[in-house]
């Protein structure tokens, strides 16, 4: 989507700093870290959010989530919390999936 931020990052307009990428998805810190370790992963297709995961993209999930696992890894995260704000009442701010992986310090209870 050519007015979509995270297209704009997926493409190379915007600059980013990249901690994984392959074929399907992308991970880089976040523009305004809201724990001392804030990345995201997102898909490269532009999906909207977690409202458009279907039986014919979720495979892309489980992978997110096998890169998410990999990067805790290497990071030696240890702890971390995975977020999805889906829809602008639950803080989604960019229409376009990703997971925020959020680590550092307590992050103390949220759900
Ligand atoms: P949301 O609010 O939609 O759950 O998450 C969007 C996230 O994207 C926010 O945490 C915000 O800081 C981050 N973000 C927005 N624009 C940029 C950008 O241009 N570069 C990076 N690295 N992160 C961004
Ligand atoms: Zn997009």
């Amino acid at each position: 989507m050519s007015d979509c931020i995270f297209c704009k990052i997926v493409a190379g307009d915007i600059p980013s700093k990249k901690l994984y990428e392959d074929d399907r998805v992308l991970a880089f810190y976040d523009i305004e870290p809201k724990t001392p370790v804030h990345f995201l992963v997102i898909t490269k297709d532009h999906i909207k959010g977690a409202l458009e995961i279907s039986e014919e993209n979720s495979r892309l999930v489980a992978h997110i989530f096998e890169v998410i696992a990999k990067l805790a890894a290497e990071l030696e995260l240890g702890a971390f919390r995975v977020v999805t704000n889906n829809g602008p009442d639950a803080g989604q701010t960019v229409f376009h999936l990703h997971f925020h992986v959020l680590s550092g310090g307590v992050l103390g209870e949220m759900a």
